[in-house]
C-alpha cells in the first residue's frame, strides 16, 4: 500500500533526492567512489558545496552582503550560537512556542532578554500581534513556523533592529524578503535534506561586534572564511540538500512551492472546517501551511484512537499530534504531493460517513 508521509521532521523528501542520493552511494560524480567515502576536500565535493550555496542564493534571492554557511548541531545549537555572536547589550524574543522558549533560554546565558510578547496564555494557538520591538536590542528573534503548534508568521516583519529567524520548518516554502532579516537559520530536516545539517544565512556586517571571545567553531566568520569546510561537514547530507535544491529550481522555485503549499493547506483546512468530527486548534489567521493541527470536535473525543487506527490502515504515516497539543498534526512540507493531502481528506470523509 502507498504510504503518505506526514512526518513533522525528519520528513518526506523529493523522490529525486532519495533516488539520486542512493545512486551517489554507489558512484559519486563518476569518481568510482561512494559518496560515503569521498574526501570533503576533493574537488568534486567542493563543487557540491559551491553549487549548494549558489542555489540557496538564487532560490531565496539572497542579496549581496549575506553569507550562507552549513554547520552541525541542529537548530538547537543555533539557539546559543546566535546570542554568542550577536548579543552585546540585550536581545528581544517573540515567544510563540517551545522552540522560541528554548532559544530565549539560551540567550539569557549571554545577556538580558526582553520578551516582547508571548502566546503561552493560550497554549501558543496564535501569533501575538501587538508588540513593540525595542530599538536598543541587538536583535529581535522570531520562530517563523511553530512546528509543534501549527502557527506561522507568513509575512516578513519590519524590525528596527536586525531580525533573526528560526526558519527550520518553513524555509523554501515561500519567497522571503531576505533583506529584512539579519540572520536566518534552521535544521535541514524538513524542506531540505535528511537530518544532520544546519544552515545559516547571515548579513556579514553584523559579525565581529561582540566583546566576548568566540570559540573558533562558534564564530560564524570561521565558516564563512572556510566555505563551510573548516572542519569535516556531513558530506552526504549536503549532497542530498543540493539535490533538493536542484529539484526545487526545476519545479519552478519557491514561488511554485508556495503555490502548491497554499493549495495543500487550503484543501486540508477546508475539510477540517467542514467535517463535523474535527476542529482546528489554532487561530485561523495564523494557521501554518506546513503543520496542520486538529483534534476531535467536542463530543467526538472518544473517536481519536479509532480515527488514528483507521488513518493508519489507509497508509497515513506521522499524523499523531505532538504531546503538548494532542490530536493530530499533518505536516505538508514541500515534497508532500497534493495526492497525499487528498488521501487524508478522503480518509476523514470516509470516517465521518461511518460515524
Ligand atoms: N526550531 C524549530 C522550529 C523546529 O521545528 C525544531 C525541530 N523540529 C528545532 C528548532 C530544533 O531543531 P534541531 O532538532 O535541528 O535542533
Amino acid at each position: 500500500m502507498k504510504k503518505h508521509n506526514f512526518n513533522p521532521g525528519p520528513s518526506i523528501l523529493p523522490q529525486y533526492t532519495v533516488e539520486e542520493t542512493a545512486k551517489a552511494i554507489h558512484d559519486f560524480a563518476g569518481t568510482g567512489l561512494s559518496i560515503l567515502e569521498v574526501s570533503h576536500r576533493s574537488k568534486e565535493f567542493e563543487a557540491v558545496v559551491n553549487e549548494t550555496v549558489a542555489l540557496f542564493k538564487e532560490l531565496l534571492n539572497i542579496p549581496e552582503g549575506y553569507a550562507v554557511i552549513f554547520v552541525g548541531g541542529g537548530a538547537s545549537t543555533q539557539f546559543f550560537h546566535v546570542p554568542y555572536n550577536l548579543l552585546e547589550k540585550k536581545a528581544a524574543y517573540l515567544i510563540t512556542g517551545q522552540w522560541a522558549q528554548k532559544a530565549a533560554k539560551e540567550a539569557k546565558l549571554f545577556g538580558p532578554v526582553e520578551v516582547v510578547a508571548s502566546s503561552e496564555d493560550k497554549n501558543f494557538t496564535y501569533i501575538p500581534k501587538d508588540f513593540t520591538i525595542p530599538a536598543d536590542a541587538d536583535y529581535f528573534h522570531i520562530t517563523t513556523n511553530n512546528t509543534i503548534y501549527g502557527t506561522e508568521i507568513l509575512t516578513d516583519l519590519d524590525s528596527p533592529v536586525p531580525l533573526v529567524a528560526d526558519m527550520s520548518s518553513d524555509i523554501f516554502s515561500r519567497p522571503v524578503d531576505v533583506s529584512k532579516y539579519g540572520l536566518i537559520y534552521g535544521g535541514a530536516q524538513k524542506n531540505l535534506a535528511p537530518a544532520g545539517l544546519t544552515f545559516v544565512i547571515v548579513r556579514e556586517d553584523l559579525l565581529g561586534k561582540v566583546s566576548r571571545p568566540l570559540p573558533t567553531m562558534v564564530d560564524y566568520r570561521t565558516h564563512i572564511k572556510n566555505n563551510s569546510l573548516y572542519n569535516t561537514p556531513p558530506v552526504v547530507i549536503i549532497y542530498s540538500a543540493l539535490l533538493t535544491l536542484r529539484w526545487m529550481k526545476e519545479q519552478g522555485g519557491v514561488a511554485e512551492m508556495e503555490r502548491r503549499n497554499k493549495a495543500k493547506a487550503e484543501l486540508l483546512y477546508n475539510e477540517i472546517d467542514r467535517n463535523k468530527l474535527f476542529v482546528g486548534t489554532v487561530a485561523k489567521e495564523d494557521r501554518s501551511r506546513m503543520n496542520v493541527c486538529f483534534v476531535m470536535a467536542p463530543g467526538y473525543e472518544q473517536l481519536e484512537a479509532e480515527f488514528a487506527e483507521f488513518a493508519k490502515s489507509k497508509g497515513m504515516v506521522g499524523i499523531k499530534g505532538h504531546r503538548s497539543v494532542g490530536g493530530f498534526r499533518a505536516s505538508l512540507y514541500n515534497a508532500l504531493p497534493l495526492e497525499s493531502v487528498q488521501a487524508l481528506v478522503d480518509c476523514m470523509q470516509e470516517f465521518e460517513a461511518s460515524h
